[in-house]
C-alpha cells in the first residue's frame, strides 16, 4: 500500500508495455549494477574519504556543462568554482547519497519497470529521474564510482537538490514510518505512535530551543493576573473557562534557553516562522521580546547521559540503520514530546486544583478533563516507542527543563 504511494511519486511515467528479452536480459545487468552503487554507499557513508569527487574533478573529467537556466540566481564558472557552486555541490551531493539510500527500500519491481521506460522510449522524452538512473546503470560509463560521479554531474547540473527538495523529504519519511520495527505485538496504537513520533522528529521548531515551564512557576512569579498571559496574544495560560483545553496546550508557555523569556509555544511557533522584515539589517530572528538572537544559533543538547542512552536504544538504532536520520533530529523529536507532556501535566494538575474550588462550571471541566486524558494516553504511547526506562527520561525531561537562562 505505501509502496504504491511510493510509486505514484516517483514513477508516474512508467506505463506497462510488454517487453523483449534481450530488453529483460538489459535490465538485469542494470539491475546488478545499480546494486554495486548501493554497495558503495553503503560502505562509504560513514568514511572520510568523499564518495563523490568534487566539483573541480567532475568538471576535468568533462563532466559538468554549465546550465544558468537551473540557476538562475549563481554565478557559474566552472573554471573558477564559486561559493555559491561549490555550496549547490554540497546540495546535490547530499541529495543524491539520500535518494540511493531511500530508494534501496522500493521494491525491485519498481526499478524493473523503470529501466524498461528508459530502455523503450527516446532519450529526448526522458524526465530527470529516467536520466539519473541510466547514468547510474550504465556500463558505458564505467564502474560503480565512475558512475557515481555522472550521476552527481547530472544532478548539480539540474538542480535537482531544490528541485526535488520536497519529493525526498517525502520519500524519506516514508521510508522511515516503512522501516520502523515491526514484531508480533505490534497493534494499531503502536503504530500511530511511532508515527506521530516520526512526525514530531522531522518537524519539532521551537521546541529545540525553548522547553515548557511550570504553571505553579508562571503564577507565583505573576505578580498580577495580567502577567499570567502569553506576552504575544495577551490570552491566559490557564484559564480554562475563556480558552478552549486545546489552545491552552498549543500556546502552552515555554521558556528561550538563550534569554529566558516566556512565551506561548503557539505564538513563538508563529512568529519564528513570519518572514524577516529587513533581512540586509537584521537577518536572524530574535526573541520577541528582548531581541536576543535566535536563529542561526546552536540550541542547547539534551543532557549527555539521556544523548548516549538514546544512541543505544534498539529504536533509534534500526531508525538510524535504515534511514537517513540522525540521531539529533530525534533528539528534537524527544524535546517535542516532553514539552508537551509536561504542557498535559501541569494543565491537568491545574484543572484538577480549579475543580476542588469549584472555580469552573462542570460541563466546562468535564469536557477540559476528557481532552487532557486522551492527550496524557497520547503522548504516553508515544515515549513508549522510544524504549528509555521512565526514571531515565524523567531525570533528563527535569534537566532539560531546568538547564538554560532564566528570565
Ligand atoms: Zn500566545
Ligand atoms: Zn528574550
Amino acid at each position: 500500500m505505501a509502496e504504491a504511494d511510493s510509486e505514484d511519486m516517483w514513477f508516474s511515467f512508467v506505463r506497462d508495455a510488454p517487453a523483449t528479452a534481450t530488453v529483460y536480459q538489459t535490465i538485469r545487468a542494470r539491475l546488478q549494477n545499480l546494486a554495486s552503487i548501493r554497495d558503495l554507499v553503503r560502505k562509504t557513508k560513514n568514511g572520510d574519504q568523499p564518495l563523490i569527487s568534487t566539483v573541480e574533478e567532475v568538471i576535468s573529467h568533462g563532466l559538468f556543462v554549465v546550465k544558468q537556466t537551473q540557476f538562475p540566481q549563481l554565478q557559474l564558472d566552472p573554471a573558477t568554482p564559486s561559493e555559491d557552486l561549490l555550496l549547490a555541490a554540497q546540495e546535490a551531493r547530499i541529495w543524491l547519497l539520500k535518494m540511493i539510500t531511500c530508494q534501496s527500500y522500493l521494491g525491485r519491481g519498481h526499478f524493473i519497470r523503470l529501466f524498461r521506460s528508459i530502455l523503450e522510449s527516446e532519450t529526448q522524452k526522458w524526465s530527470d529521474l529516467q536520466h539519473l538512473y541510466y547514468a547510474l546503470t550504465e556500463d558505458e560509463v564505467g564502474e560503480a564510482t565512475q558512475r557515481l560521479r555522472a550521476a552527481f554531474a547530472i544532478c548539480l547540473q539540474g538542480n535537482f537538490a531544490n528541485k526535488y527538495a520536497m519529493d525526498l523529504a517525502r520519500t524519506e519519511q516514508f521510508v522511515f514510518l516503512e522501516s520502523l520495527p515491526h514484531s508480533s505485538q505490534t497493534t494499531p496504537a503502536i503504530i500511530a505512535a511511532r508515527q506521530k513520533v516520526a512526525l514530531k522528529a522531522i518537524d519539532a521548531t521551537v521546541d529545540t530551543f525553548a522547553c515548557a515551564v511550570s504553571l505553579q512557576d508562571v503564577i507565583k512569579q505573576a505578580t498580577s493576573k495580567e502577567e499570567q498571559v502569553c506576552p504575544i496574544c495577551r490570552e491566559s495560560y490557564l484559564d480554562f473557562s475563556t480558552n478552549k483545553v486545546e489552545d491552552l496546550i498549543a500556546d502552552y508557555p515555554v521558556r528561550i534557553k538563550f534569554c529566558g523569556h516566556v512565551i506561548g509555544k503557539a505564538c513563538l511557533e508563529e512568529w519564528m516562522d513570519t518572514p524577516l522584515k529587513d533581512p540586509a539589517r537584521y537577518p536572524y530572528k530574535t526573541c520577541p521580546m528582548c531581541r536576543t538572537q535566535i536563529s542561526g544559533m546552536d540550541p542547547p543538547d539534551l543532557p549527555e547521559h539521556f544523548m548516549h542512552r538514546l544512541e543505544h536504544s534498539r529504536f533509534v538504532k534500526r531508525v538510524r540503520e535504515t534511514t537517513g536520520l540522525q540521531v539529533k533530529e530525534c533528539m528534537d523529536g524527544v524535546k517535542r514530546l516532553m514539552n508537551e507532556e509536561v504542557a498535559a501535566m501541569e494543565l491537568e494538575m491545574e484543572l484538577e486544583m480549579l475543580n476542588e474550588e469549584g472555580a469552573l462550571a462542570r460541563d466546562v471541566a468535564k469536557e477540559a478533563e476528557e481532552v487532557l486524558k486522551t492527550t496524557s494516553t497520547d503522548l504516553k504511547g508515544e515515549r513508549e516507542v522510544w524504549m528509555i526506562p521512565d526514571i531515565v527520561w524523567m531525570r533528563a525531561r527535569n534537566e532539560w527543563m531546568d538547564e538554560g537562562a532564566e528570565e
